[in-house]
């Protein structure tokens, strides 16, 4: 197979986990016969550094032309006091909504070998095996209108219908391939968006009799998160709090670095870990790049249909992470391995 793939390595140490990424992708075409046609661009603030805008049009084309993207991460600091429209992020938001990936796939375990990494207790976060979809091209991070006054700032909820449906039906979907349970986490009690967010949740789940659907308010879910997360199986959310509750679930993974995502729509995928361009350790070879291989392994999966291919991946992670040869931020016992150390372990494994 051949398998047209767009890079956007982004700032910070987006360019490092891009990097160790695309050598497992490598290996994989190797192993098993698929030839990479690969691009590169720029988006985030390398994007506004030599084209003035984070969401260049070169970018956009190079988007649409290929069957999935491969993103690192987005944002530098000199841009911290600029206004949205002229951040690094816009560029992501840009993005999603250009390729109209609506649901975004964030797959939260906790592999056996990490299970001491987890600030909580061993019998709390074992066994933890969830996957968050977050709606991501609606809400208060797209709502109109948005601005600041002098004296007032104010930004917008807002869903349609057709918008809560087809990432409810994603959720219900994926369910069915798992353990066949959807909890829908709204804020019913304060907020219309959250009312009518639950009421076509649950038009759309008669559609699917053998799936058991819940529903859970938001701050509730963030603290069942931590306390008992083995009772979720897929989580079904609005964006900002996908956003925030997919951050808990850094913990239960051991590192916010371990997250891999999937973003999909009606035609492309946008994969991408789920950590942000971390400054603080920028350029240092020490981002855990597990998160982006993970994503390489969601692609595989979701844009081209190789599941065999992304198993192997997946099982090369499981196999470095019991090796110890992982990063930083995973405690190893020894001397930390480096980003291309673990990159390249992968690769090996596979
Ligand atoms: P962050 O995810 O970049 O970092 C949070 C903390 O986690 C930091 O201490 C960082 O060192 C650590 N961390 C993150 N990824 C890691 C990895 N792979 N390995 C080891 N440690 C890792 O979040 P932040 O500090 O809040 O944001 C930094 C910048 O990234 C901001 O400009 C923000 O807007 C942007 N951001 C971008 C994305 C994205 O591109 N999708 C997501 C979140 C934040």
């Amino acid at each position: 197979m051949n398998l047209k793939i767009l890079l956007l390595p982004g700032d910070g140490i987006g360019t490092e986990v891009t990097a160790a990424a695309v050598e497992v992708l490598k290996a994989v075409g190797k192993k098993f016969g698929h030839t990479l046609d690969l691009s590169e661009g720029l988006l985030g603030g390398v994007a506004i550094h030599k084209t003035g805008t984070p969401f260049p049009k070169e970018t956009e084309e190079l988007c649409q032309k290929a069957d999935a993207t491969l993103m690192g991460a987005v944002g530098l600091p000199e841009f911290d006091a600029a206004p949205p429209s002229q951040r690094p992020e816009a560029g992501l938001l840009g993005m999603r909504r250009v390729l109209d990936v609506f649901a975004n796939l964030r797959p939260v375990r906790t592999w056996p070998a990490l299970v001491d990494s987890s600030p909580l207790k061993n019998h709390v976060v074992e066994g933890t095996d969830m996957i968050i979809v977050r709606e991501l091209t609606g809400g208060l991070y797209y709502g109109q209108p948005r601005g600041i006054d002098n004296d007032r700032a104010f930004n917008t909820m807002s869903y349609t219908r057709k918008e809560v449906e087809r990432v409810t039906h994603t959720a219900f979907k994926l369910a069915g391939n798992r353990r066949k349970k959807v909890t829908s986490v709204d804020k019913s009690n304060v907020l219309e968006v959250s009312q009518f967010w639950r009421k076509v949740v649950i038009e759309v789940a008669k559609q699917y009799p053998n799936i058991q659907l819940e529903h859970m308010l938001v701050d509730n879910a963030a603290m069942q998160m931590v306390l008992n997360p083995r009772q979720f199986d897929v989580m079904l959310t609005e964006n900002t709090f996908g956003d925030i509750l997919s951050d808990v679930g850094g913990i239960l993974a051991g590192s916010i670095g371990m997250l891999p995502s999937a973003s999909l729509g009606e035609k492309k995928g946008l994969y991408e870990p789920v950590h942000g361009s971390a400054p603080d350790i920028a350029g240092q070879n020490k981002a855990n790049p597990l998160g982006a291989i993970g994503s390489v392994a969601a692609m595989l999966e979701y844009t081209f249909g190789l599941m065999k291919e992304a198993n192997a991946v997946n099982n090369a992670i499981g196999k470095v992470l019991e090796s110890g040869r992982v990063t930083a931020d995973l405690r190893p016992k020894g001397k930390p391995a480096t980003t291309q150390e673990v990159g390249k372990a992968v690769s090996e494994a596979l």
